[in-house]
């Protein structure tokens, strides 16, 4: 159990951040057993972003126990779509990919991350080794046997390893001395949620605008997500239109797909960038999520890779316990390191790779980009490759992803 002396309080584990990625990697641990302490004075999911599942993801979901509470408000995606919306001189055959061809109902779901969010914070709090601290951390100081992490209101909370699960600017990145390395983009992502007329049949619809994706991903009923990647300047232009302006920009952008649009209140702006940590673990601290890797919002691979970095230092945390071992130490980090790192690289350069050679006005390189969508299309045993691995990939098989509990 997690205890308490003289304002400090004592954990196995202490995450740091309340995101989607925090939280599962809280809940995985503490429902497998192991004492853990989640420092987050708000929870993630106040922006309007949805996330696409894929079923690994929510393989890993269903085992730690959340996903019945929230799989009614999930749309399932049952096709993927890409359509070449440039006017280029070799424009890409549309690409499509059904689910059905690799055996599987769906590649996963979409759902709106306070959703997500709300459904993991409730379920933490029903675990006996979970304790919430509804607080920031002001700063990690790490040591031999420990790691001390000062709340902003004061106090303290001591563990063996620390998993930042901080975000971005991650404080816990830098207290363990881990640098990054990455670039930006010169595109905004924007999101809307949005109401139309027509059924989008379960078919998430990607169409590559030479600014960038414009995305349109199925939510329950007659709403679908929206990803529109432009130049920073048009997002502004975007946003600055009344209401009814905007939902025809984007009803003609989407070419009337779902018929009428209408967005919903609300919406979010990302500056795209590259943000990727030099080691995942290092000093006692693990990082998850976006702590450890930004990438574009291309491909639906943030979230499930913050998933999978939670599934997998839960597996080793409690291994380490189990075998008698310090969850902390220095095995435990390498281990961390070294299994997420082919995950994390290989699907950075693929979003890198598609997001440039979108921009790119060389001919050779469109052409390239064409060529390799014209293989994808016409070339079915390459096309099931691609679809395995961007649902299951091997490289990367915690145990939760497989849907085996952890204790
Ligand atoms: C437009 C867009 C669309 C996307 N779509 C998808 C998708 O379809 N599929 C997918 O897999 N991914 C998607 N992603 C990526 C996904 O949204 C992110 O990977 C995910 O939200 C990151 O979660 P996280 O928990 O790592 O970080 P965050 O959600 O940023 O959470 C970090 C938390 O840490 C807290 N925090 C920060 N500092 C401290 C501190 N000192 N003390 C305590 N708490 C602190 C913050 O308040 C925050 O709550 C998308 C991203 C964007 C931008």
């Amino acid at each position: 159990m997690v205890s308490i002396n003289d304002e400090r309080l004592t954990a196995e584990v202490a995450v740091v951040g309340g995101g989607p990625a925090g939280l599962t990697a809280a809940i995985a641990l503490a429902g497998a057993g192991v004492p853990t302490a989640l420092i987050a004075a708000q929870t993630g999911g106040r922006d309007n972003r949805t996330t696409a599942l894929f079923s690994s993801s929510v393989a890993a979901l269903k085992a730690i126990g959340i996903w019945d509470a929230c799989c009614a408000e999930a749309a399932p995606l049952r096709t993927l779509r890409i359509i070449d919306d440039t006017s280029r001189l070799w424009r890409a055959p549309e690409v499509r990919f059904d689910a059905g061809e690799i055996g599987l109902d769906a590649f996963g779901w979409n759902i709106e991350n306070r959703i997500l969010v709300a459904a993991l914070e409730a379920h933490a709090q029903t675990l006996p080794d979970f304790v919430r601290v509804h607080d920031n951390a002001a700063a990690v100081d790490i040591d031999e046997d420990g790691v001390t992490i000062a709340l902003a209101g004061g106090g303290a909370v001591k563990a063996r390893v620390a998993v930042g699960a901080d975000g971005r600017h991650s404080l816990c990145r830098e207290a363990a001395g881990i640098t990054t390395s990455g670039w930006s983009y010169p595109q905004t992502a924007l999101t809307f949620n949005l109401r139309h007329a027509r059924p989008h049949h379960d078919i998430s619809t990607e169409f590559h605008t030479p600014e960038g994706p414009f995305t349109l991903v199925p939510l329950p009923g007659l709403r679908s997500s929206l990803v529109c990647v432009v130049a920073p300047a048009e997002a502004e232009r975007l946003l600055a239109l009344d209401v009814p302006a905007r939902n025809a920009e984007l009803e003609r952008r989407s070419h009337a797909l779902l018929g009428r649009i209408e967005a919903e209140p609300g919406h979010g702006a990302f500056p795209l960038a590259v943000e990727t940590a030099r080691r995942f673990a290092a000093n006692r601290v693990a990082l998850v999520g976006e702590a450890a890797h930004v990438i574009p919002p291309i491909g639906a691979q943030g979230l499930n890779l913050g998933l999978r970095d939670a599934a997998t230092i839960a597996e080793l945390v409690v291994d380490a316990r189990r075998d008698g071992r310090d969850p902390g130490g220095d095995t435990v980090t390498a281990r961390y390191d070294r299994r997420r790192r082919l995950d994390v690289t290989s699907r950075t350069l693929a979003v890198d790779l598609l997001n440039r050679t979108l921009l790119s006005d060389l001919l050779p390189v469109q052409g390239t980009r064409s060529l390799g969508l014209y293989l994808l299309s016409r070339v079915g045993p390459l096309r099931r490759l691609v679809m395995h691995e961007g649902v299951d990939p091997v490289a990367a098989r915690p145990r939760l992803m497989r849907g085996e509990a952890l204790a």
